[in-house]
């Protein structure tokens, strides 16, 4: 198996428990697989469809992300081919007369062509060795993207009652799985559940102040490379997307709210690298595999924690590492209780309200984000994974006695009854209108801690409320007064450490891959893999992966055996690109 992995597929390993699972599913098992969002659940069926005679039918729910999985096919040499609307009535004739002359190894079918009696009467003619059915949680009203018509699929096992059947998805919970074996009528299937750590998303939680600011930041961190911005509304979408174009960023939106054609040029230039940001509603993800997002931003929190999870995992697929950064603002709650304002059922409100609660308490926990994540899914007893923010401020402490004192100061000067919001304002040193109205700039506090960005003084701020040193007053607005311990600590001079509060990091660190290499050359391989892409139509991941590259850049082959060894590398690819590459890195070389 692991020779077929390498001659089809370029890869050495097998991941976490794809092995097991087809192994199971080669011997006849139907299986179901559980596994997150860049698990590489496909491998667990386009490598079983290989090893045996005949043909495999694969079901997917949307044209783009069949149409990118069929291009990676074929780009390994790999004989398949799809039937769905976007494909004319002839050309649809031609694959399948093909398709019964025992052309193809792989068949990627929408599930609403199975409603068609001529499609049925098809199947029986060819010889389907399998079935397929990725993202299978489709079939379940309690999934997060019922589609009635993955309910034809029960037809299979009538037709066929002999051939295995795989489904696949990353959707969690029991009532998702329960619905998929019954409504696929699964014989004593093998469930196989991985995990649900991804340990190359690096998650951070950071204050909302300031957002435009931070996330201008990030982007420029990540230049070139692909991000996700999830935004709150179609207005605050379109909004931040026209800024970050005016910044000079290539970005697009994305939101329901769009023609399909418009969504449907934002999504393809995204996955075509023709630009580097989309800046969307949680609409957007659904209908893209892009394996190089390297950052995804929520600038509101979303509102389940399933739902945060689905929207980071489109971070960095190929896995190497990504950024995932939440922007916390606790004032967003009353933006969702709009939301949760529509829905007319008491418990079903309280459901969703719980779920939003839920999602807060991850943003504002001191837990490392990646035990909490896992132990909500049920996967207890995760080591603390030592990349997320809490992780990283675990261990590094610093003094923190004089913007302490500092800010609590603040809050004493302008005579308690201030939000963090303006107290931050007069602590570094704003004109803002708020501050000037009261004449806060004479204060002798006004602009004391203009080092600082307003985004870090919010960390300090929500340090001191959590150790007591202020407390809310109470009344409908955020409002704090000094307690009695804050007093304490600035009439006896304490000290205190608290964790190190970063600025956001903007110097690129490559930690991951343990492999250094020349981002010139990386850069020029990069380029020659769009011109071979752009030539051939489909996006530059078709082509090559990012691991790929980096390993070229590391290794630099000038020879077919060298090159050969590069994860991603097949024997279909060596053929078709070794000389074009490995002349290049000649080249780059200076040979
Ligand atoms: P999923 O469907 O679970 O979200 P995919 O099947 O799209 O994930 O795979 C995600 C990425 O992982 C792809 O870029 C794929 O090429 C890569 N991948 C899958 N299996 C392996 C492997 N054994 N070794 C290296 N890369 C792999
Ligand atoms: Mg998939
Ligand atoms: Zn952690």
């Amino acid at each position: 198996m692991k020779k077929l992995l390498k001659k089809h597929f370029g890869y050495d390993d097998f991941r976490s428990i794809q092995e097991e699972v087809i192994t199971q599913f080669v011997n006849g098992r139907d299986v179901v697989v559980v596994m997150p969002t860049g698990g590489g659940k496909s491998l667990c069926f386009q490598l079983p469809a290989l090893m045996r005679d005949g043909t495999m039918i694969v079901i997917s729910p949307l044209i783009s992300l069949m149409k990118d999985q069929v291009d990676a096919l074929r780009a390994n040499g790999i004989a398949a081919t799809m039937i769905n609307s976007s494909i004319a009535p002839e050309e649809i004739d031609i694959r399948m007369r093909d398709a019964q002359k025992g052309k193809f190894k792989l068949i990627y079918i929408a599930p609403e062509r199975l409603a068609n009696a001529r499609v049925r009467n098809w199947l029986e003619q060819i010889n389907v060795n399998a079935l397929a059915v990725d993202e299978a949680h489709c079939i379940s009203q309690w999934g997060h993207d019922f589609r009635p018509d993955y309910r034809n699929l029960k037809l299979f096992r009538e037709k066929f009652p002999q051939i295995p059947i795989i489904a696949l998805t990353a959707s969690a919970t029991q009532h998702v799985r329960d619905d998929i074996v019954r409504e696929l009528n699964l014989h004593d299937p093998e469930i196989f559940v991985s995990g649900f750590y991804r340990n190359n998303l690096h998650l951070r939680v950071v204050p909302k102040s300031g957002a435009t600011d931070t996330i201008m930041r990030l982007i420029k961190k990540h230049a070139g490379e692909s991000v996700i911005v999830y935004c709150f509304s179609r207005k605050e979408t379109e909004e931040l997307a026209r800024i970050l174009v005016a910044e000079g960023v290539s970005a697009g939106s994305y939101h329901a709210g769009m023609s399909v054609e418009d969504r449907h040029n934002t999504q393809d230039a995204f996955v075509r690298d023709e630009i580097n940001v989309v800046v969307a509603t949680i609409a957007f993800g659904m209908g893209i595999d892009k394996p190089d997002v390297r950052l995804v931003i929520h600038k509101t929190f979303s509102k389940t924690i399933e739902g945060y999870y689905q929207e980071i995992g489109r971070a960095g697929r190929d896995g190497l590492t990504s950024e995932c950064v939440l922007l916390f603002s606790a004032g967003d709650k009353m933006k969702l209780d709009y939301f949760l304002n529509d829905i007319a059922d008491d418990e079903h409100r309280a459901r969703e309200e719980k779920k939003i609660r839920e999602m807060m308490d991850y943003a504002q926990s001191r837990v490392c984000r990646w035990q909490w994540i896992t132990a909500y899914f049920g996967q207890a007893g995760l080591p603390a994974c030592e990349t997320c923010d809490v992780c990283m401020s675990a261990h590094d402490t610093e003094d923190a006695t004089e913007i302490v004192q500092k800010i609590l100061s603040a809050v004493v000067r302008t005579g308690n009854v201030f939000g963090k919001g303006h107290i931050v304002k007069v602590l570094r040193g704003s004109q803002d209108k708020s501050v000037l109205a009261r004449g806060h700039e004479k204060l002798s506090v006004w602009g004391i801690a203009k080092e600082y960005s307003t985004a870090t003084l919010m960390e300090y701020f929500a340090h001191i409320v959590a150790r007591g040193f202020v407390v809310r007053n109470s009344g409908e607005f955020e409002t704090y007064r000094i307690s009695a311990k804050g007093i304490v600590f600035l009439t006896q001079h304490e000290k205190i450490q608290l964790p190190k509060v970063k600025e956001i990091d903007t110097h690129v660190t490559r930690r991951d891959h343990a492999l250094s290499y020349d981002a010139d050359v990386f850069n020029a391989l990069r380029a020659l893999r769009r011109h071979i892409a752009d030539e051939q139509n489909v996006p530059a991941f078709v082509i090559f992966g990012d691991v790929a590259l980096r390993e070229m850049s590391h290794y630099l082959p000038t020879t077919p055996h060298e090159f050969a060894k590069i994860s991603g590398v097949g024997s279909q690819k060596l053929q078709k690109y070794g000389d074009i590459f490995t002349a290049r890195i000649k080249e780059l070389k200076g040979e």
